[in-house]
């Protein structure tokens, strides 16, 4: 229906659900954010656990709508993965987020790394090398100052065209991560097949380390098993001084969470970056 323009989509209105309506209605505003330039980078701080300091930042995208005031990306990346939107909505993060840290680290708040997520949508464009490639020339970034996050699920979606996308970027030198490590459908065998840089504990884990021993467990093999794959591993969903001690205890390098900062607009996490340490 969506295809045939405004006459279709009045004509079928009254038998369609509200859930095809706000569909439609959304992919709508969509289009226009990105038209209109709502969509804006909010930055999350990175803090390596052995120096105390902040080594990075990840760049979570918002949608600053102008009566809805602020829509998280929960709200919208699935209708956007969906109609293809992510495609352009996630070259802008990329190109923004990289932009933005390039001018950090001119103006001399250090070798900031930045990391970007990419949707399935993305990772498996024909192009993505490429726009990855330009985006980091137009920029100006040092390739090795961008990490990737990917997922588990976009890796085993097609294993082997996969592993040669991620071997194109770390051969330009760009950084890859495993978002949401531990949650998806993956496989050991797979693991070390993968060109990974770092893995990150999803928040669940976090979460489950106090409330268990088996959770704690989790988080110490997931450490363990990185290591041994030669692998960082940052801790992401941080919120409580007990689940810190735990990170720190067990090895893990780096964390991320509400227990140092939220992701905030930029001016708020430059002032963050200019003390150099949120601790
Ligand atoms: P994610 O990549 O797993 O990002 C981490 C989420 O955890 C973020 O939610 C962040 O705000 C939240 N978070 C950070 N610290 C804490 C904490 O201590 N406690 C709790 N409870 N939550 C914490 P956010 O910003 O709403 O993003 C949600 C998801 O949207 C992201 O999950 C990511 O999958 C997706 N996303 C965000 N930006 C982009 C983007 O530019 N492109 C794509 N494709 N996806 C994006
Ligand atoms: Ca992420
Ligand atoms: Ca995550
Ligand atoms: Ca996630």
């Amino acid at each position: 229906a969506k295809q045939n323009g405004r006459n279709a989509v009045q004509f079928y209105a009254p038998h369609m659900n509200a859930h095809a309506l706000d569909r439609l209605a959304l992919e709508g505003a969509l289009r226009g954010a990105l038209r209109d330039q709502q969509f804006e980078l909010h930055f999350q701080p990175q803090v390596d656990l052995h120096s105390g300091r902040v080594v990075g930042t990840e760049a979570l995208i918002r949608w600053r709508h102008p009566l809805l005031g602020t829509v998280r990306p929960d709200r919208f990346i699935a209708l956007a993965e969906e109609t293809g939107l992510i495609v352009p909505i996630g070259a802008w993060a990329l190109r923004s987020a990289c932009s933005q840290n390039r001018d950090w680290q001119r103006a001399g708040l250090g070798q900031l790394r930045v990391a970007v997520n990419l949707s399935a949508r993305q990772f498996s464009e024909p192009d993505l090398v490429q726009t990855v490639r330009q985006v980091l020339d137009d920029t100006g970034l040092a390739p090795d100052s961008l990490e990737i996050e990917l997922t588990e699920s976009m890796m085993m979606a097609d294993v082997e065209s996969a592993i040669e996308t991620m071997r194109c970027l770390k051969a330009m030198g760009v950084k890859l991560s495993i978002d949401d490590f531990g949650t998806g459908y993956s496989s050991l065998a797979y693991l070390k097949r993968f060109p990974v840089d770092v893995l990150k504990i999803d928040r669940s884990f976090v979460r489950d380390i106090v409330v268990s021993r088996d959770g704690a467990a989790m988080v110490d093999a997931i450490v363990s098993l990185a290591h041994s794959l030669r692998m960082q591993v940052i801790a992401e969903g941080v919120e409580t001084i007990e689940q810190l001690d735990y990170l720190r205890g067990c090895g893990c390098d780096e964390v991320q969470g509400h227990i140092f900062a939220r992701p905030q607009p930029v001016e708020a996490v430059e002032a963050l970056l200019r003390q150099g340490r949120v601790a």
